[in-house]
C-alpha cells in the first residue's frame, strides 16, 4: 500500500522502482477552491489524488504528491474568485511549478508520466508547463507524458446511470452530482449532506465580463444541483473512470 505513494518511499526504494521500464508516475493536480457548503475546499485535489491512487493500484503506478493549488477559479466553471477559501495561482506560477517538477522527474529517470487533472481551469497551464519542460529536456529525452481531465473518461452509459433525468453537461458540474458522488465514495466523512444547497442551476450568457459579475453566480457556489448525488453513483463512476484511465495508460505506454 505504502508502495503507491512517492512521498512515502526512501530515495533508495524509489530508485529501485525506477528500474522497471513500465513504471508510471502519476501527478494529481487540483485546487483550493470553494465547492459549495457541503464539500471541502480541497475537493479537486482530493479527487485527483484518489483517482490517481486507484489507477496506480491497477498498473505499476506510483503517485507523486498532489499539486494542491490551481489556476484561478472561473465564474462559469468554479464559481469565481470572490469566495473565501478559494486560493489560486497566477497562470505563470502553475506553469512553472509544473515545468519544474516534470524536469525533476525526468532527471530521476521517469519515462512514463501521467498528469491527472481534477480542476478544469488548470488545463492549459499544465499543458504549458509540460511543453516548457519537454522543450528544455530536448527530443532525445525518453520521458513520455499523458495529460488528462478525469471526468472526460466518464462513458455515456455511466452518465445515463448517474443522470437518469438527463445530463446537464460538465460545464455546470461544479460541486454538483459528479463531484459530490465521488466525494461520498472516497471521503464520506468530508461531505455534509445536510448542507446541500437548493439553488436553481446557474444560467450563464455565452461570454464573460471583467470584473466578475458576481450576481451571475448562485450564492452557494454550486453551479447545478447536487441533490441526486449518492455514494453508489460515486462507486460506479470511480470504478469505470479508473478502469478506463488504466486502459488508456496501458494503450499509450504499455
Ligand atoms: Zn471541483
Ligand atoms: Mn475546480
Amino acid at each position: 500500500m505504502s508502495a503507491l505513494l512517492m512521498s512515502s518511499l526512501s530515495w533508495v526504494a524509489y530508485q529501485e522502482r525506477l528500474q522497471k521500464d513500465d513504471l508510471v508516475l502519476l501527478l494529481p493536480c487540483g485546487a483550493l477552491e470553494q465547492h459549495g457548503p457541503h464539500l471541502p475546499l480541497g475537493t479537486d485535489a482530493l479527487l485527483s489524488g484518489a483517482i490517481a491512487q486507484a489507477v496506480a493500484e491497477r498498473i505499476n503506478g506510483l503517485v507523486a504528491p498532489t499539486l494542491s493549488y490551481g489556476y484561478k477559479s472561473q465564474p462559469k466553471s468554479g464559481g469565481g474568485q470572490h469566495f473565501p477559501g478559494t486560493t489560486s495561482l497566477d497562470g505563470q506560477s502553475l506553469s512553472q511549478m509544473t515545468r519544474d517538477v516534470v524536469r525533476e522527474f525526468a532527471r530521476h529517470g521517469i519515462k512514463n508520466l501521467v498528469v491527472v487533472d481534477g480542476h478544469y481551469e488548470n488545463q492549459w497551464f499544465l499543458t504549458e508547463g509540460i511543453d516548457l519542460a519537454l522543450r528544455e529536456l530536448g527530443i532525445a529525452n525518453p520521458l513520455r507524458i499523458m495529460r488528462l481531465e478525469y471526468w472526460d473518461f466518464c462513458t455515456e452509459a455511466t452518465l445515463n446511470h448517474v443522470f437518469p433525468d438527463g445530463f446537464p453537461g460538465f460545464a455546470l458540474e461544479h460541486a454538483a452530482v459528479i463531484e459530490t458522488s465521488l466525494m461520498l465514495h472516497f471521503y464520506p466523512d468530508l461531505v455534509a449532506l445536510d448542507q446541500l444547497p437548493t439553488d436553481p442551476p446557474a444560467n450563464f450568457p455565452p461570454y464573460d465580463v471583467y470584473p466578475t459579475r458576481i450576481e451571475w453566480i448562485p450564492p452557494s457556489g454550486v453551479l447545478s444541483s447536487a441533490q441526486g448525488a449518492t455514494a453508489t453513483k460515486g462507486l460506479l463512476m470511480a470504478e469505470q473512470i479508473t478502469a478506463s484511465i488504466a486502459a488508456a495508460i496501458q494503450h499509450e505506454f504499455g
